[in-house]
């Protein structure tokens, strides 16, 4: 009889109304894909959260294994980059939305899609920076390209005690700035302030309407919020500073207006992890190594098992997830 694994599997009724399941599935149900890899550990983004919930149209084809990013070993592969054995690492190109995603033990992909697991990473500690902490680097890198350096001045950090905003810090200040963390957990300052934090600010005074320009308090800054805040972000940017705007955690709009761009020369850099090319995929995780305090990942992640990803996506939706949750299979 054919081996089996364990699933999650978000399916619709006639009616459209969402149904989360645990499957027991074999490899010849996993989707098309040229590399099938046995996944040791993933974890739980915001974007998972959507997904199990049916919050926001996330998954696009019925019925879906949710789960953006994994990482694992090659069980069996097609792909000339790819043999058995091999340790890899998989963030976006749809995977948990259109195509079967990690929160299962086995997943078929493209290996195009697959980058080599860093050697100095276990599948574990990968996945403790999980496609978050890998956004948060390109919001980095970005920062980066643009010119901007911690001699410039300050940089601000919002949706601070997220995936996200809980590796920015990190990185950001063993790079050298000053960061400056929103938040509305002030509550969680001290931990805060471990990561590298060396000011921390109520989200509330960045996240109601503003003026067009204010008092310049940062340089540049990683904004996973969106909406009022990063509209009230730009504003409070100095002369030729730069924002990297990922995430949505206050909404989708964004009403700000041109003044931060055409009076003092701000930019907003867009970061899309998900379609993001290889050659910066294979930088953002070779950065992540480097700059990257291992001691610090470990202070901002738990473990939790296959069981508890359900109850977790719920939870992190309602904001009571604090830095990263790794997802270790085995366990
Ligand atoms: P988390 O849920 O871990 O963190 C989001 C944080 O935002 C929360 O911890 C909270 O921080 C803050 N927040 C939540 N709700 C609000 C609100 N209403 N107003 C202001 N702040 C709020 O998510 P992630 O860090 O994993 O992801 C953050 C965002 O980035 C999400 O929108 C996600 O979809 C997006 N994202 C985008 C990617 C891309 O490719 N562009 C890739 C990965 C993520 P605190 O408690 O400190 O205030």
């Amino acid at each position: 009889m054919a081996q089996t694994f364990k699933a999650i599997l978000v399916s619709r009724d006639d009616d459209k109304n969402q149904h989360v399941d645990i499957a027991e599935l074999t490899d010849a149900e996993l989707m098309e894909g040229d590399v099938t890899v046995a996944v040791e550990a993933t974890t739980v983004n915001y974007k998972d959260g959507l997904a199990i919930t049916g919050k926001s149209p996330v998954v696009r084809r019925w019925p879906m294994i949710p789960g953006i990013d994994f990482a694992g070993t090659v069980a069996a592969s097609e792909h000339p980059d790819w043999k058995e054995g091999d340790k890899v690492i998989l963030n976006g190109w749809g995977v948990g939305e259109t195509h079967y995603g990690a929160y299962a033990g086995r997943a078929r992909v493209k290996g195009d899609w697959l980058i080599a697991l860093p050697e100095a990473l276990t599948p574990q500690q990968a996945m403790a920076i999980g496609t978050a902490g890998y956004t948060a680097m390109l919001s980095v890198l970005a920062l980066e390209r643009a010119g901007i350096t911690p001699e410039r001045g300050p940089a601000i950090v919002t949706g601070a005690n997220g995936g996200v905003g809980t590796v920015a810090i990190s990185v950001l200040s063993k790079l050298g700035y000053q960061v400056i963390a929103s938040t509305g957990r002030t509550s969680e300052s001290a931990f805060l302030t471990s990561l590298g934090a060396s000011e921390i600010i109520d989200r509330a005074e960045l996240s109601e309407p503003g003026r067009p320009l204010g008092k310049e308090r940062w340089a540049s800054g990683v904004d996973s919020v969106g909406s009022v805040t990063l509209a009230n972000v730009l504003a409070q940017t100095m002369q030729g500073g730069a924002i990297a705007a990922c995430g949505l955690a206050q909404g989708m709009d964004l009403p700000t207006t041109v003044a931060p761009f055409i009076l003092r020369g701000v930019s907003l850099l867009g970061i899309d992890s998900v379609m993001a090319p290889k050659a910066l995929r294979e930088r953002a995780w070779a950065r992540l190594v480097e700059d990257l305090d291992m001691d610090k990942l470990e202070a901002l992640s738990r473990t939790i098992g296959f069981d508890e990803i359900i109850d977790t996506a719920h939870a992190i939706l309602e904001g009571k997830v604090r830095g990263r949750v790794v997802v270790d299979m085995a366990g």
